[in-house]
């Protein structure tokens, strides 16, 4: 059998060309509705049934649609298939099983079979103990339960030759508490469908069926040489440069930005695609990005259930592309100093069951009235909410990242443009007197079916921005799962529609004409949360102290930032929407206070460890080199020269030694796990920063001038400039 990527390679020479893309896209998926196609009529009426009430399938359908999923997978070459799911440490995780059981255990007639029941892909019970719970398994139950997500397609998995059936799933606890990031997500759909489509009832929408949000998510990323990565210890444990002197090209010249694409990248981004299109993923855009080596990859938006699975296979499957092709792809949010990071921007809208955006300003008044009372409504979401959305996208690799080389700043603020804030503050005519008033408020309706998509926002440090049609969320770190941030942004908008929703109803008490009543809503709505507006420098000193003033935070770390999920009044709203237990949540604050401890912990043994082994060395054969050459000066003014050459080396010297001591008592006494308190963690991050600051000030000082023959690590130069050559 052809490998996977072979049978639609890029034609070469006399080859011929490769198949159009429709005809292959989506190969290896299976969806729910090819499954219904294929079942017998008794089980296809089951099936249907169980969705319409959201109910489990009786056993004899579940082992009929395990019986086609079987074939299907078989039919693909596959041999094993796993439960996939997204625990709370932000990964995917897979359990292999094959499709075989034996006939007997008779040692006579031991024949194998394939076999795939439909318990099995139901539910599974991988001993999955190790993967966090955040403090809600005790050890008596500490097994999780996978159970089979059919809202997403089931995929094929080709590595190394293989070919492993996944099925998209769930992972609870034994009380069905989330233990994953795709439960919050499922359940914050619901919610907001629920929320939405009331809400829209009452707008006018009498006949609304569905509203779901849709997701499309620009992924940035650095693509290295493999072979320099794997010199470098900090990249490979830390996945971040931990020391490096800045290179004197840098991003300067943004030479790099949408240039012309290296021909080795190209070739890995045409594979990347190629089998991201088998896996049923629109993959739609690529280009370079601003630093040097960093590009980005956007797929067409999608249902936000399918687009934050597919974000995630696609990431796998770049890092395994990647590799084949001597590269190493990395997701961490800041790799380098001094040069952009990498996020991952994720554009949102909500769509109905006609297809119709929401979020686009329509071309009739009813359709442009429904407009704005969503975008209003999603203003109070964001402006009440915000500390917990800015919380849900909190980590290390982002707190580096943020309020950066472009990078949006750690204060919450939205961008509208100013065609539509006008819009909104021409509704403040409402207060006048009535008969001026219906007119100047048609007017201010109508007058927005001109809005021009406002595409190229001229503010590109928002960290959200109404860009024309849809809310793109800009602090998302790229190596972040993107199903817990949107599931909070679901969550906070199912809740802002639930209490515009009983707003509105005492309001058409109040009034006949329920346009007038909607318009309230959205004048109200509007200047009550317009505080969340931000369309100036998000960098200034100014917005700083602005931003304080209008009681918005700013988190300059993690921690700070998670604190917010502490605060019951703060969280509430998850509760409220059945989208996150006070519990649940508190174990998510656990585990990401966790995981930033280990981080920190990681990074500083690996520090110690690059200065000791090469750093330090390093120096130490400059200095008795520059010794040597000072013995055999003849000059005075040479011998001056020198002396003071000597004496910075010895000062890095002795710098670099007096860290390392420091060092060496948060290496040796790391926190114990039972207190990731904040205190804790706080105190350890202020102390250990101070150290590896000067630590990384000194190293980078000593890459400077010690000679080449005795620096063994890669260089920011060569790391970052040398895929291109090749
Ligand atoms: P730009 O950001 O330059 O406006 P696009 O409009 O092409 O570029 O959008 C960038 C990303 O936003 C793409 O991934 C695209 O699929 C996504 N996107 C476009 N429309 C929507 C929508 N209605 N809902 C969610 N994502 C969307
Ligand atoms: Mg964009």
């Amino acid at each position: 059998m052809k490998t996977t990527y072979e049978s639609h390679a890029p034609s070469t020479g006399n080859k011929p060309m490769r198949l159009p893309v429709s005809e292959f896209f989506g190969e290896l998926t299976l969806t729910l509705s090819q499954i219904r196609n294929r079942l017998a009529s008794e089980e296809f009426l089951d099936l249907q049934k169980c969705l319409d009430h959201k109910k489990k399938v009786q056993p004899k359908t579940a082992d009929a649609i395990a019986q086609i999923i079987k074939e299907w997978a078989i039919s693909k070459g596959s041999t094993h298939f796993c439960h996939w799911f997204q625990p709370m440490n932000g990964m995917t995780a897979e359990k292999h099983d094959a499709f075989i059981a034996m006939q007997s255990t008779s040692i006579h007639v031991g024949t194998v079979i394939e076999r795939f029941s439909g318990t099995q892909l139901v539910q599974g019970e991988p001993d999955a103990s190790s993967l966090p719970s955040g403090g809600m398994r005790s050890t008596f139950e500490a097994r999780g339960y996978t159970a089979w997500d059919h809202t997403s397609s089931l995929f094929i998995v080709e590595n190394g030759g293989t070919r492993t059936l996944c099925i998209p799933s769930v992972f609870v606890g034994f009380h069905g508490q989330a233990l994953d990031n795709k439960t919050p997500l499922l359940r914050s759909v619901e919610a907001l469908n629920d929320e939405a489509c009331e809400f829209l009832k009452l707008v006018g929408d009498v006949d609304v069926k569905e509203v779901y949000p849709t997701l499309g998510v620009e992924q940035e990323y650095f693509l290295l040489e493999s072979e320099l990565v794997r010199q470098r210890p900090d990249l490979l444990l830390a996945k971040r440069t931990l020391i490096g002197a800045v290179s004197s090209r840098g991003q300067k010249l943004a030479d790099h930005y949408f240039g012309s694409i290296p021909e080795r990248v190209l070739a890995f981004m045409d594979e990347m695609e190629t089998t991201l299109y088998r896996l049923g993923i629109p993959v739609k855009t690529r280009h370079n990005e601003v630093a040097p080596s960093q590009y980005e990859m956007a797929p067409i938006f999608e249902h936000v259930i399918l687009a934050a699975d597919h974000n995630s296979i696609a990431m796998e499957v770049m890092k395994r592309v990647a590799n084949r092709h001597g590269l190493a792809c990395l997701f961490y949010e800041k790799p380098f100093a001094g040069v952009n990071g990498s996020g991952k921007h994720c554009n949102w809208s909500l769509a109905n069951d006609k297809g119709e955006n929401l979020l686009d300003p329509g071309r009739t008044p009813h359709q442009n009235l429904r407009f704005l009372a969503i975008v209003s409504v999603i203003l109070k979401a964001l402006s009440e909410h915000h500390e917990v959305i800015s919380a849900s996208m909190m980590s290390r690799g982002n707190e580096l990242r943020l309020g950066f080389n472009e990078a949006p700043p750690q204060i919450f603020s939205v961008y509208l443009g100013q065609e539509l804030e006008q819009v909104f503050e021409s509704l403040t005519l409402l207060d006048k007197p009535s008969s001026q008033t219906k007119r100047d408020i048609n007017l201010g309706i109508t007058q927005i079916t001109s809005l021009t998509r406002d595409y190229a926002d001229g503010n590109r440090t928002s960290p959200c921005a109404f860009t024309g049609n849809k809310f793109e969320f800009r602090s998302v770190g790229a190596a972040a799962t993107v199903a817990f941030p949107m599931s909070i942004v679901n969550a906070a908008v199912a809740h802002a529609l639930k209490e515009a929703k009983d707003r509105l109803k005492s309001y058409m008490k109040e009034t006949s004409n329920r346009d007038e009543a909607v318009i309230r809503l959205i004048h109200e709505l509007y200047q009550e949360n317009k505080s969340i507006l931000h369309s100036g420098n998000s960098y200034s000193s100014a917005w700083e102290e602005e931003a304080k003033r209008r009681g918005l935070v700013e988190s300059k770390t993690t921690y700070e930032g998670l604190s917010v999920l502490l605060d019951a009044r703060e969280t509430n709203f998850l509760a409220q929407t059945k989208v996150l237990s006070s519990e649940e949540v508190l174990a998510r604050y656990r585990v990401r206070m966790e995981q930033y401890q280990k981080r920190l912990e990681i990074e500083n043994a690996t520090l110690s460890e690059m200065i000791v082994e090469y750093v330090i060395p390093a120096v130490e054969h400059q200095l008795q080199l520059s010794s040597a050459v000072l013995e055999k000066a003849l000059t005075s003014s040479l011998k001056k020269d020198l002396s003071k050459r000597i004496e910075d080396i010895e000062e890095v010297y002795s710098g670099l030694l007096k860290g390392i001591r420091d060092l060496k008592n948060f290496n040796e006494n790391p926190i114990s796990s039972e207190s990731y308190e904040l205190h804790a963690v706080s105190n350890y991050h202020a102390e250990t920063k101070a150290i590896s600051d000067v630590l990384r000030s000194h190293a980078d000082q000593a890459e400077r001038i010690v000679s080449g023959d005795f620096w063994k690590l890669p260089r920011y130069r060569e790391l970052l400039f040398s895929h291109r050559l090749r």
